[in-house]
């Protein structure tokens, strides 16, 4: 079996891919593709973006939750990126499925997993879809107002529930708690309607913001949680699970968040209670795993009596895989793929840019909209042009999800799969 701490140590010290076996499949992937592309008298389409996705990524991230988070069974929230690959090695590796909606349900019913590891775990959810679930024999599913209790003991009274509670998500990416979560001060009601309504309710959630950064976010919700589990059980409900929702990171912070999050549990929901523990992570597990590669299309000059500057168009932008700008606040950075008939993935050519004298490019979606701008400024040391190619790492969470057709752009690009951890592949039969 894989041994983590002697491959893997360093797979994220700064945040950044640095396992070399990883870097020379996925630029191998990379390279094999573009070179076989002819640009002169190619199809439409042929020099589509496309996607690398190394799984054994996802495979390391699972090794290092495990060792960071041994009691908390990981219920992966589809949304982030539901590529079927990357599920079918979760469901291989045991997690279970955080779905927000019936196709999603459907997608991981499909895959054969069973119902009781899926989580419903939207909290206002659509009538029809709470019938379909009922149907389907998925149960759990969270809830945070009245009227949703009352739906919900219309549609599906036997369904396992989750009262999710609101968080301090100041400090977050993307912050939830505007739409979501029931305060301290409404528990207690929604508790006695839930009993008024002979419902179901076993267990308590929450979730810290997507992309968090202050470890101590999940010392108070975790504070919080047990207090909920002390009102819950005077109204006579004897609550069995905690779902600590998403909002971890894949870079290095993760363990700093997960040692906050360990003891938080170790002392409110210490083991000897038999609480179970299920978390909901998505970008954790998604993040690092894809890597895509975009075509220059155009290329614009802007003169300068010092040096020319350039403006780069793409076939990928804000409207497609990039939607991860408008949407997750990330800033992609782009790298030389290939330039002049030459692959540079990897190389200290690829890395090196902002060095002085160097050429500035800002880059640009293909779309008509001013808006669909991915890079304002970034130096390359050489000369690009159209037909050569970029690539972006750490392109798996919030990217083709949300992408769109607008002005025709596909939004359903080729995934070429590699796996770079002899474990996940074995699990594969690859
Ligand atoms: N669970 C719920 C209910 C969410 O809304 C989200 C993200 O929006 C997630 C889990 C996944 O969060 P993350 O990708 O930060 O782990």
């Amino acid at each position: 079996p894989f041994d983590y701490h002697r491959h893997g140590h360093h797979d994220h010290h700064d945040g950044r891919r640095v396992n070399p076996s990883a870097k020379q499949l996925i630029g191998t992937a990379l390279r094999e593709r573009v070179e076989n592309i002819d640009h002169e008298f190619c199809e439409a389409g042929d020099e589509d973006t496309f996607f690398v996705a190394d799984l054994g990524e996802v495979y390391r991230q699972h090794m290092r939750w495990k060792r960071n988070l041994p009691r908390v069974q990981p219920f992966y929230a589809v949304k982030c990126n539901s590529d079927p690959k990357l599920l079918e090695l979760l469901s291989i590796l045991g997690t279970g499925f955080d779905c927000a909606s019936k196709n999603e349900i459907e997608q991981v019913l499909k895959m054969g997993v069973d119902p009781s590891r899926i989580i419903y775990a939207q909290p206002c959810k659509t009538n029809s879809y709470v019938r379909y679930v009922a149907n389907q024999g998925v149960r759990q599913m969270t809830f945070d107002n009245a009227d949703e209790l009352r739906k919900i003991a219309r549609l599906f009274p036997d369904a396992e529930l989750y009262l999710r509670i609101l968080t301090d998500d100041s400090s977050s990416l993307c912050r939830l708690s505007l739409k979501f979560g029931a305060s301290l001060g409404e528990t207690d009601s929604l508790l006695a309607l839930a009993r008024e309504l002979g419902l179901n309710v076993v267990g308590v959630s929450f979730h810290v913001g997507s992309g968090a950064s202050d470890p101590e976010a999940f010392l108070k919700a975790v504070q919080d949680a047990h207090v909920v589990f002390q009102q819950a059980s005077t109204y006579g409900f004897s609550l069995k699970t905690l779902d600590v929702g998403g909002g971890f990171c894949s870079d290095n912070t993760f363990e700093q968040m997960a040692s906050v999050l360990r003891a938080a549990l170790d002392e409110y929901f210490p083991a000897h209670t038999g609480i179970n523990l299920i978390a909901e992570p998505g970008r954790y597990y998604a993040s690092n795993a894809f890597t895509l590669a975009c075509n220059v299309i155009a290329r614009r000059t802007i003169p300068d009596m010092s040096a020319d500057s350039y403006m780069m168009y793409v076939n990928d932008g804000l409207y497609g895989n990039f939607s991860s700008i408008m949407f997750d606040h990330q800033h992609p950075v782009a790298k030389v793929l290939r330039t002049a008939g030459r692959t540079l993935y990897d190389t200290p050519a690829a890395e090196a840019y902002d060095g002085a004298g160097s050429i500035e490019y800002s880059i640009w979606g293909p779309t008509c909209d001013g808006i669909d701008r991915i890079t304002e400024s970034i130096h390359f040391p050489m000369v690009l042009d159209v037909g050569d190619w970029f690539y972006f790492e750490d392109m798996g969470a919030y990217t083709m999800c949300s992408a769109t057709t607008f002005n025709g752009f596909s939004n359903n690009h080729d995934v070429i799969y590699v796996c770079s951890e002899p474990g996940a592949k074995a699990l594969l039969g690859l």
